[in-house]
């Protein structure tokens, strides 16, 4: 989330992501939705969160979706709505935004991290049955960078032990997995609306969808205070909510989502075929699966100097993820003493280029040029 800087000694920089253009694009369907809801003078879980919320479940193929704060707040909402809690272990990776496991903390329970799959960046789920302990309670994968990850052996080892699957689809709204859209395939799905993200807000907000009504209605209540009705806590909640004014705008934005995805695998096309004769290893797609490219993740052997490389030239390449979670101060306490080889590997080389629907295909060629310059 580092790569929003506009301007660089004056240049104009193309950025890693571009929350403002896209705000540009769809400016006035944008501007009339929030004028209609500050209008409708209900500014918190109305008739525009309720609407979303209809319109992006059904989106997703599932039946409820509940409205939070951030994706943040989605995952510890569907944590604490599946019962887990202190002295539960949750099962994730450590190559993915802090944030997931900040989540799993914020419920109460202990992360546990497995290594991932070299090609994909996924959890890898020949190492996730070792990892489980009578303590465990849930897997948590996270569909990075746009792409599902392993779910049909994921989901059988979860049934096997009898574990509850919460889903990180942060960076894949509209990812499919074997024709089903990431969060419908888990008993939650998580999400997040943060700028930058594929369905990105103005601002903060997320989303737990599921099919299962009972974890559906105990998301629901304890979203706000445990409430059943106005004023009577029925369970210890706290408050996590999405805002009237996100909601129209996202209830703008998921009409154009497939469009926009769609331009994102056009442009991941075009820099495939062009850095396809260089010495880069690029982004593998899953058969049976669809890649949204919420980012472009490439790995070199000389990563950091093709950061330098690319930024001196204005481009705001950017790292996901620089230090892995079990590394950062915060977390080391997490690293126990497990392999998470291909994790330590895959923060040493990747590299995130430019990627938003709004980037140009002569803004992705002079990318590739430069590139090229680099490592030819
Ligand atoms: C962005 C992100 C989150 C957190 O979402 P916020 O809305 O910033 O709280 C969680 N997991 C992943 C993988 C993310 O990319």
């Amino acid at each position: 989330m580092d790569c929003l800087c506009a301007k660089s000694k004056g240049v104009r920089m193309i950025l890693c992501s571009n929350p403002k253009a896209q705000y540009l694009t769809y400016k006035s369907e944008i501007d009339a939705a929030i004028s209609q809801a500050l209008d409708k003078g209900w500014y918190i879980l109305g008739e525009e969160v309720k609407a979303f919320e209809e319109e992006f479940a059904n989106y997703i193929g599932v039946s409820n979706g509940v409205g939070v704060g951030s994706g943040t707040e989605a995952i510890h909402l569907a944590l604490a709505s599946c019962g887990i809690g202190p002295g539960d272990e949750v099962i994730t990776v450590s190559h993915t935004a802090v944030a997931t496991v900040a989540a799993i903390k914020l419920a109460g329970a202990m992360p546990v991290l497995v290594d991932i799959e070299p090609d994909s960046f996924t959890l890898d789920p020949n190492k996730l049955e070792v990892a489980i302990t009578p303590r465990t309670k849930a897997v948590l994968p996270v569909h990075l960078y746009g792409q599902p990850a392993d779910m049909d052996l994921i989901l059988e080892i979860a049934l096997r032990h009898n574990l509850r699957v919460i889903e990180d689809c942060a960076q894949a709204h509209g990812a499919r997995y074997k024709g089903k859209r990431v969060g419908s395939l888990g008993d939650m799905g998580c999400f997040s609306f943060y700028p930058t993200k594929n369905l990105g807000a103005i601002g903060d907000g997320g989303m737990v969808v599921t099919d299962n009504p009972e974890l559906a209605e105990k998301a629901r209540l304890l979203r706000e205070y445990g409430w059943a009705e106005r004023y009577v806590s029925h369970f210890h909640g706290w408050n996590t909510r999405l805002d009237e004014i996100q909601a129209a705008i996202l209830r703008v934005k998921l009409r154009h989502l497939d469009e926009d995805n769609s331009k994102r695998v056009c442009l991941a096309e075009i820099y495939n075929r062009e850095l396809n004769t260089t010495n880069l290893i690029l982004p593998k797609q899953r058969e049976d699966s669809t890649h949204v490219y919420h980012l472009y993740v490439i790995r070199s052997s000389k990563r950091d100097e093709l950061l330098t490389f690319l930024k001196e030239r204005g481009i705001g390449a950017s790292i996901h993820y620089p230090v892995p979670v079990h590394r950062q101060p915060a977390y080391t306490r997490l690293d126990d003493g497990r392999s998470l080889a291909e994790t330590e590997r895959a923060a040493k080389k990747v590299l995130s280029l430019p990627m938003y629907p709004e980037l140009s295909e002569t803004e992705v060629y002079s990318i590739i040029k430069a590139v090229k310059e680099f490592v030819l």
